[in-house]
């Protein structure tokens, strides 16, 4: 049964949040929580869709500014590596100081610490581990469809910072090897920007030519 993808840009930083659905069934899942809250739960009346989680990339604050609101409204709990518990805690303040903002830090949710899979109608999505832009970045990959979700990790041309407390250049590289292992038709919705594939990615991407 085929997936569809929605991606709304309105996070702090511009960070996307994906609606993923299944269109028979109607089960969907929510990929970070940067913001627009409001205008996925529409989408989710308009297609009378059953939202069953909400998974997290990483914890920086643009990513997870709305996590409180999306539970909330949608009724789920939302899901972390437990590694990037500790960004949520040091990067939150900073994060949005930068901003001029100040607000209580949400919870994030339930942690995995290992690879675990959830279900999405009949699709599986599998958590891979892909640090070194936070200790507990994850991508969420649907092997039977080939869509893979990168967080900051991976871009269209570029690659996630690896300057911030937690970063790391050595796992970084060796995340990104992992991903480019997926096949080149594997496409790739990033944290940031537009869609892409690894085939392209492989071909055209400067930093992946250097992993
Ligand atoms: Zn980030
Ligand atoms: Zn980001």
């Amino acid at each position: 049964m085929p997936i569809s993808v929605k991606v709304f840009p309105f996070g702090l930083l511009r960070s996307n949040v994906y609606l993923v659905f299944e269109e028979e069934t109607g089960e969907a899942l929510v990929i970070d929580a940067g913001g627009g809250t409001q205008y996925v739960l529409r989408e989710v009346r308009k297609r009378d869709l059953k939202p069953k989680f909400i998974l997290l990339t990483h914890g920086h604050f643009d990513h997870t500014f709305e996590v409180a609101e999306f539970r909330k409204v949608l009724g789920i709990d939302s899901y972390i590596h437990e590694k990037d518990l500790k960004v949520h805690e040091t990067m939150w303040d900073l994060g949005l100081s930068a901003f001029g903002i100040k607000m209580p830090r949400p919870e994030v949710g339930r942690c995995f610490d290992d690879e675990p899979s959830f279900e999405l109608g009949s699709h599986i999505v599998k958590v891979i581990h892909t640090p070194g832009h936070t200790p507990g970045s994850v991508c969420y990959f649907l092997p039977d469809e080939r869509i893979l979700f990168t967080g900051d990790t991976l871009f269209q041309g570029s690659i996630g910072r690896t300057d911030l407390p937690g970063g790391d250049p050595t796992a970084i590289r060796s995340s990104l090897r992992k991903l480019m292992s997926l096949g080149d038709e594997t496409v790739v919705y990033p944290g940031h920007g537009g869609k892409t594939t690894i085939g392209v990615e492989r071909r055209t991407n400067p930093f992946i030519s250097r992993i």
